[in-house]
């Protein structure tokens, strides 16, 4: 029979990690799945993100995977345990909870669930290929950069996160061309409105790009008309891909409250989800903020929670 943990937390993104420094400074011995299923790699989305800058206290920015690096030895200090592996079943219907993860069991008082969400991108080979050397998911994030400046850039997608992204571009680059697939809208109208009069965001509908062109970094994106079949190619150095974000909570089934787009619910001003010693935080909660910043600040709420709820159960 293995142990019992006091709180097994998985994930490894800005919230797993502020709640694991949270937990092992309350004693708690956390014990950390680092998860790789989502983006490859653990450390969540940072991990494919160039450089933060808007991370508060770094000043000269960080790039992405040296902040997760520096988020895992700060929750390693306090004693975390970490797992380099993922969590392939949860069964939440009795106390202690049990994992189970490469064939193994583990047993756990509470659960801290800190599995974020991934962007959706195309599908492209040579979108794979040139991550991070132009093309991005995040407009935020990576927006900003030098080798955006003053360029001719291209967002996908027809939604409001499409939307923000090329307006948000749209201050650093020399024009913007939105691409979506279809001529009707999902964004809501005054997004679109603004982006329709925006002087720097030309708008091509009924296309799709088919393939991102470079070699090193991304000289320009392929362009197929979605009604006549006819290609383009496009010249940008910059690609953004948004076309939505999908939760990572395929694990957990039924077993836990999610909203109409599959975020997992958490009550009001808490990490609480809807079974009892179960906290979620980051943007696995989260479809609004889904910054770096935010997600630490609700993975210490559920750290907090978390060793309150079990004081309440007399595990404290
Ligand atoms: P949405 O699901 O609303 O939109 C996704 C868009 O991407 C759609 O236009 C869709 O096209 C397109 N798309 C999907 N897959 C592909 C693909 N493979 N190739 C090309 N295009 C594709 O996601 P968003 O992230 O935009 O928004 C999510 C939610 O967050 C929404 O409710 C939105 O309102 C909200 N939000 C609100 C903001 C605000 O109010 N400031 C800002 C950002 C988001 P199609 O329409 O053809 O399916």
């Amino acid at each position: 029979m293995a142990d019992v943990e006091n709180v097994i937390i998985i994930g490894s993104g800005p919230a797993g990690h502020t709640a694991a420094v949270y937990t092992a400074r309350a004693d708690l011995k956390p014990l950390m799945f680092e998860g790789f299923s989502a983006g490859g790699i653990p450390g969540g989305q940072l991990m494919t993100t160039t450089e933060v800058e808007n991370y508060p206290g770094f000043p000269d920015g960080v790039s992405g995977p040296e902040m997760m690096m520096a988020f895992k030895a700060q929750s390693e200090r306090f004693g975390t345990r970490s797992l380099m592996q993922d969590v392939q079943e949860v069964d939440l219907s009795q106390r202690p909870f049990r994992l189970k993860s490469d064939g193994v069991e583990y047993l756990a008082k509470s659960l801290i669930i800190a599995t974020g969400a991934s962007a959706k991108y195309i599908g492209l080979d040579s979108e794979q290929r040139l991550m991070n050397k132009g093309v991005s998911a995040c407009a935020t994030c990576d927006g900003a950069l030098p080798m955006f400046r003053d360029k001719p850039l291209v967002v996908v997608g027809g939604g409001d996160t499409a939307m923000e992204e090329a307006l948000f571009l749209s201050r650093f680059a020399s024009k913007v061309t939105l691409v979506h697939r279809r001529e009707v809208f999902r964004a809501s109208k005054i997004m679109l409105e603004r982006v329709e009069k925006h002087e720097k965001i030309e708008i091509v509908t009924n296309a799709k790009v088919i393939e991102v062109l470079g070699e090193t970094e991304v000289t320009g994106v392929r362009l197929e008309d979605t009604v006549n079949g006819e290609t383009r190619d496009l010249e940008v150095t910059g690609l953004f891909v948004a076309i939505g974000h999908q939760p990572n909570t395929q694990v957990f089934g039924e077993q836990l409250d999610k909203d109409e787009r599959g975020y997992l619910v958490t009550q009001a001003d808490s990490s609480y989800t809807n079974v009892e010693g179960v906290f979620a935080c980051g943007d696995v909660q989260d479809h609004v903020y889904r910054q770096a910043v935010t997600a630490a600040g609700s993975g210490c709420m559920a750290a907090i929670d978390t060793e309150r709820w079990l004081e309440s159960q007399g595990e404290g």
